[in-house]
């Protein structure tokens, strides 16, 4: 039964899901008066794969990082792990499930200090301010871009727009590139035309090709004209929206509908960046860290904290993990991750675990390899700085 449905049957908007009430082996009982059994508080919990459809090929390397069989292969390209976020217009596509079937929204919602910590609630409420997804570009993908977070907040509605970052994981074609901004200014009157044209390889043309390889990170600020080339795969980490501007819809989406998430191209051209990005400038924005011997990187720089963080961790052989609302990816290896108490969780290659705030100070143990990728830093004030359109 799906998370709304079951939802619906409750009554009274204060009660607790219904499995809240079930007796659970271990709870502490609550001191209230009828002695009710509720919720083991949450813990690190192993995610299974949630790959929602997309309009583009791919995968594959999603299916072998998490050591699923061949015929799993064509599960589509994208893996949205530990997601609070739906499709765009959907109502539940995209949201991941815990054990029990329980969407991890429905249970941030229900304890939100204990899966995101105080100072994190106390500035953005019950989100996590962060998707992560498993993304491998089987073909390339559109020239498009992603609104602001002031942009999102006067045209769609939503209080978060769409920064992005790329971490490189794999590739599997000849010469991986991404590419990003504008390499000369382009007047609105371009843009439009392009758009109105459809012209692909002038939109490809204009942007900075990028030759990325394992390691290589890539920070996408909201505005900024980009695309991922084939055989690429990335561990992408953003704000926690759906919200993509195609520039190029006509091979990709049904209609340009599609393409301008409904507010019109003459609207939605408003927030992209026309603004010349030369190497120098771009530079800021890319990280090369293969070769970056530590068993702590970080991958993405201060910049991008008021977005979101990300580190590379290789315990050797352990390592202790502040208290934080974080996902976990492992890339290579087998270990664990132990929590206050008795708590472990066995880790291997592919593994996609949740962590709550409330599971404090974890251990990382074993011969791995790990990215962590946390929400923003709370206490970053203005984190638009990176993000609005220039
Ligand atoms: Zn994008």
């Amino acid at each position: 039964m799906s998370d709304v449905a079951r939802l619906a049957g409750v009554k009274g908007a204060d009660s607790p899901a219904p499995e809240a009430m079930l007796p659970v082996p271990g709870a502490p009982r609550e001191s209230g008066q009828f002695g009710r059994l509720v919720r083991n508080p949450p813990r690190p919990v192993t995610l299974p794969a949630n790959q929602p459809s997309q309009f583009y090929r791919g995968g594959t390397q999603i299916a072998a990082l998490r050591g699923a069989p061949n015929e799993t292969a064509g599960c589509g390209p994208e893996d949205w792990v530990a997601s609070t976020t739906t499709r765009f217009g959907e109502p539940e596509i995209g949201l991941s499930l815990l054990p029990g079937g329980r969407t991890l929204r429905t249970a941030i919602e229900a304890d939100p200090t204990g899966w995101l910590g105080q100072a994190h609630v106390e500035r953005f409420g019950t989100s996590t301010a962060l998707l992560v997804k498993l993304l491998d570009a089987g073909q390339r993908l559109p020239v498009h871009y992603h609104p602001s977070d002031g942009f999102a907040r006067t045209h769609l509605h939503s209080p978060f727009g769409k920064t992005e970052a790329w971490i490189v994981v794999g590739t599997s074609e000849p010469d991986p590139t991404v590419y990003a901004g504008f390499r000369d200014g382009v007047s609105a009157q371009t843009a439009d035309q392009w758009v109105s044209t459809q012209d692909s390889e002038a939109m490809l043309g204009a942007l900075n090709p990028l030759s990325v390889t394992v390691g290589d990170t890539v920070v996408i600020p909201a505005g900024l004209p980009h695309a991922i080339g084939p055989g690429v795969f990335v561990v992408e980490l953003q704000q926690p929206t759906d919200l993509s501007i195609t520039m190029e819809w006509k091979e990709f989406l049904a209609s340009p509908e599609d393409a301008h998430l409904g507010i019109g191209f003459a609207t939605a051209l408003q927030c992209l960046d026309r603004s010349p990005w030369s190497p120098e400038r771009l530079r800021p924005l890319l990280r090369v860290t293969a070769g970056i011997d530590s068993p702590r990187v970080d991958l993405l720089g201060a910049d991008a904290t008021g977005f979101f963080r990300a580190e590379r961790l290789s315990p050797r052989p352990t390592m202790t993990l502040d208290p934080g609302f974080s996902v976990l990816v492992v890339l290579a290896g087998n270990g664990s991750l132990r929590s206050a108490g008795d708590s472990e969780l066995a880790l291997h290659k592919g593994s996609t675990v949740v962590v709550p705030h409330c599971a404090g100070t974890t251990t990382l143990a074993g011969e791995l390899t790990a990215i962590r990728a946390r929400p923003p830093d709370a206490a970053v004030a203005d984190p638009s700085l990176l993000g609005e359109v220039r």
